[in-house]
């Protein structure tokens, strides 16, 4: 089997109604995956809506001869996660793939925002992912085989201007993949993230969706990433940027860093921060008990070097 191969796969894709998780569904459909469109057809700002978009989907892949059905509950709301998977045991009678890709925006500077939008778009980006996982991750780890994957976005890796929730929710969902690619490795679970750059409803009204040639963005240049990320092939705890036809990896490097001995004053740190922060090369580290281990290890060269 390839990665072209989803033959007798299901996947759940959350926020599939529209943009990217609409061509994520479209795409796995045609490879052969039973699909489970989910979408309660939100506003951008999560609002009610009374369009029925996990419906036209699932209409688009039953005209190309595809299997899939519709799923109009909130990634926010427990019972309806519950009875989405229910359903697609009922239905497909398991799940190999769960797509995180729901998501709203309530935009505002950080001193005018109101926290219960923030807590809002949290629950969305957040809450939502975690609730998803966590309902379908003891039938991929029973099963020994599933792939998650997050949505983050460069303004939660990066930062921007009056995103702090969704930010925080962006950068949140990387430290909860990290932790399961290490906890899903043994039992053929592999989690990874998407970083998307699209035009889509989302970013109509920003930077992507101001530039006179969006177009050369559609959702349709994230997905092959996207499919190759939930694929057999797929790698496990990496984070893929896409759009546009352009395809990268973020890592987390630190710098190597100098090691000022166990009683460093702070002043210390001071007059060596240019040090600290250039060091002589960067490190890729797998895992944050990789740090202890690095740290660790330079104190026990310093020591050897040094005797203390
Ligand atoms: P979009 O607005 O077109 O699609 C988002 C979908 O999520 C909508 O169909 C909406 O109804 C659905 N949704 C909202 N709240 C939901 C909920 N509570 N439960 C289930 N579904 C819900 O936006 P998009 O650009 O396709 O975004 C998809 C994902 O990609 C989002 O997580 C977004 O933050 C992320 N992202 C997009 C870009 C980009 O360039 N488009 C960049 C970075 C990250």
């Amino acid at each position: 089997m390839t990665t072209n191969d989803f033959e007798g796969r299901v996947a759940i894709i959350t926020g599939a109604g529209r943009g990217l998780g609409r061509s994520y569904a479209l795409a796995l459909a045609a490879r052969g995956a039973k699909v489970v469109v989910n979408d309660p057809g939100s506003s951008v700002d999560g609002g009610a809506s009374t369009e029925d978009a996990a419906g036209s989907v699932v209409a688009e892949i039953r005209a190309a001869g595809g299997e899939a059905i519709a799923d109009h509950g909130s990634v926010t709301d427990p019972a309806a996660v519950r009875s989405m998977v229910d359903a697609t045991l009922d239905a497909f009678g398991r799940v190999d793939v769960l797509i995180n890709n729901a998501g709203i925006l309530r935009d505002r500077s950080f001193h005018k925002v109101d926290l219960d939008d923030v807590l809002t778009v949290l629950d969305v980006h957040l809450t939502g992912t975690l609730r998803c996982t966590h309902a379908v991750w003891p039938l991929m780890r029973d099963q020994g085989y599933g792939r998650v994957l997050m949505t983050s976005s460069q303004n939660g890796t990066y930062g921007n201007f009056g995103q702090a929730g969704y930010a925080t929710a962006k950068a949140a969902v990387l430290g909860l993949m990290k932790v399961l690619a290490i906890e899903g490795a043994s039992k053929g679970v592999h989690t990874n993230t998407i970083v998307p750059v699209a035009r889509s409803r989302m970013t109509e009204g920003t930077i992507i969706g101001d530039q006179t040639d969006a177009e050369s963005l559609p959702p349709e240049s994230v997905t092959s990433g996207v499919v190759y990320l939930v694929g057999e092939d797929a790698p496990n705890g990496v984070i893929l940027n896409a759009g546009g036809g352009a395809f990268s990896v973020t890592e987390l490097p630190e710098t190597r860093g100098v090691f000022l001995g166990r009683d460093a004053r702070p002043e210390d740190v001071r007059d060596h921060w240019d040090e600290i922060r250039a060091g002589g090369y960067v490190d890729v580290l797998e895992n944050g008990p990789a740090q202890f281990t690095k740290f660790l290890g330079m104190a026990r060269d310093a020591s050897g070097r040094d005797g203390t």
